[in-house]
């Protein structure tokens, strides 16, 4: 909670679980479309109860979204915490370079050896290298590292450094299923998306910082109980006040009619998968295997927030203006149309993590984010988590790096 508090400067003022010092910006929405209240007061009707501050800690309730935008922008870690920091004497920043190994003198970390505009560069260190590649990179950098399942290196003709056989398992996501309705009156912001009202917005984006373009994606999140007894939420659903499909390229394209979609996931989904190289070649990509939904309660959790998300649109003054759910359509209905809706027709929720986790003496990492069986190797990112959190991973994985900055300078290293 310290770490939450101490990056963040959160407009609605100091709190339990707030803070005001931080360098990131937290803002909320001051425009409230009608079709987003609409949605408010239909989930109300079901029981759940509107907050204020969606991240206060009993968690349970529906608001207007917090996010990550100050002054009309985007508010990125590099911006917030990168950017104060530029003029250290200590900090060289390079970009454009893509790391392909660690090296080792014994198992002490020597560097990195990468690659930048086609030429291979080495980065030396006496010092500790951190690994902060994300949930999907990270794992795969240690294994080509010689840091992994020995045996599968091995038969891939890595040289073995250390036998850290849970590295690259473990692999936690959410998995999520975009339910799109159609309006039967001008209430989302369809419009102002597309034509001569997209090059205006886009105009009031670049000079004011202000109107839709500058606004969150989703404007209400809720979280929510699927069964009375639980003592904390287990779900998360989010709404946004626009509509889109794909185009024959695939493409995102906003839809010409009015209408929004939401979507959910079961908030500590437990299915776990792996991300394992193939091959000590760089150019060759590693096989990830998410297994979504593969374990019980991620499904019985899925159908109960699908069949809860069907009820809220039909709860007045939400039903009145919906002519269709476009999809994934009246024609899911049981438990194994709604399962395999998400498995065929879902997305992940980009929120990758646990693939090189701390927790347990068996973890890969120990308590303070260090390598074990390895001298000067930390890794500080998504992969960290030893199991999903209960909310989106930005934030979360901010505070991780916050908490490992502290780790750091207090030279906890061996
Ligand atoms: C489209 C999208 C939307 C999202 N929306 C939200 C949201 O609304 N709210 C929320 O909370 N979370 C959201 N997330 C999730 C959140 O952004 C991630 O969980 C978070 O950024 C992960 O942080 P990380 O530091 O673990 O990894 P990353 O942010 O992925 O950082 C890893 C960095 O390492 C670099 N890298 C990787 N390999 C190498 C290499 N070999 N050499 C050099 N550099 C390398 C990558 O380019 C990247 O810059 C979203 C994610 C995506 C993709």
């Amino acid at each position: 909670l310290r770490s939450f508090q101490a990056i963040e400067n959160h407009e609605l003022g100091p709190g339990d679980s707030r803070g005001v010092d931080g360098p990131l910006h937290i803002t909320i929405s001051p425009d409230h479309l009608e079709i987003s209240d609409r949605f408010v007061s239909a989930a109300g009707l079901l029981g759940v109860r509107r907050v204020s501050d969606l991240n206060h800690p009993d968690q349970e309730g529906i608001a207007y979204a917090p996010r990550t935008i100050y002054k009309g922008r985007r508010e990125s870690a590099a911006r917030a915490f990168l950017r104060p920091a530029r003029g250290r004497p200590n900090l060289q920043i390079e970009t454009g370079v893509t790391v392909e190994r660690i090296l080792f003198e014994e198992r002490r970390t020597r560097g990195v050896s990468a690659v930048r505009n086609g030429n291979r560069v080495k980065f030396e260190t006496s010092g500790e290298v951190i690994v902060s590649a994300g949930a999907l990179a990270s794992p795969v950098l240690l294994q080509r590292s010689g840091i992994g399942p020995a045996a599968h290196l091995k038969t891939l003709g890595v040289e073995v450094i250390y036998d850290s056989p849970r590295i690259g398992q473990n692999l936690l996501e959410h998995r999520l299923l975009m339910m799109h309705y159609r309006l039967n009156r001008p209430l989302s912001v369809n419009c102002e998306l597309l034509g001569l009202r997209l090059i205006k917005n886009g105009l009031r984006y670049v000079f004011g910082q202000s109107g839709p373009l500058a606004a969150g994606s989703y404007d209400v999140g809720a979280f929510i109980k699927t069964r009375a007894d639980l003592d904390r939420p287990d779900v998360e659903i989010l709404m946004a006040p626009y509509g889109y499909s794909f185009d024959e390229n695939d493409q995102p394209i906003v839809l010409r009619e009015h209408s929004f979609h939401m979507f959910g996931y079961p908030l500590r989904s437990r299915s776990q998968g792996s991300i394992l190289i193939k091959s000590a070649d760089t150019t060759i990509p590693a096989r990830i295997r998410p297994n979504y939904l593969s374990n019980a309660y991620d499904r019985d959790v899925t159908v109960a927030m699908f069949q809860f998300m069907r009820r809220l649109v039909a709860q007045s003054p939400l039903a009145e203006v919906i002519s269709e759910e476009i999809a994934p359509g009246a024609a899911v209905e049981t438990d194994e149309d709604i399962i395999a809706a998400f498995r065929t027709r879902g997305h992940s929720g980009y929120h990758a993590c646990g693939t090189v986790s701390m927790g347990g003496p068996d973890a890969p990492l120990d308590e303070q984010l260090r390598v074990r069986g390895i001298d000067g190797l930390r890794v500080v990112d998504g992969s960290v988590m030893p199991t999903m959190v209960s909310a989106n991973t930005n934030g979360p994985i901010m505070a991780i790096g916050w908490r490992a900055a502290e780790l750091i300078r207090q030279g906890c290293n061996r």
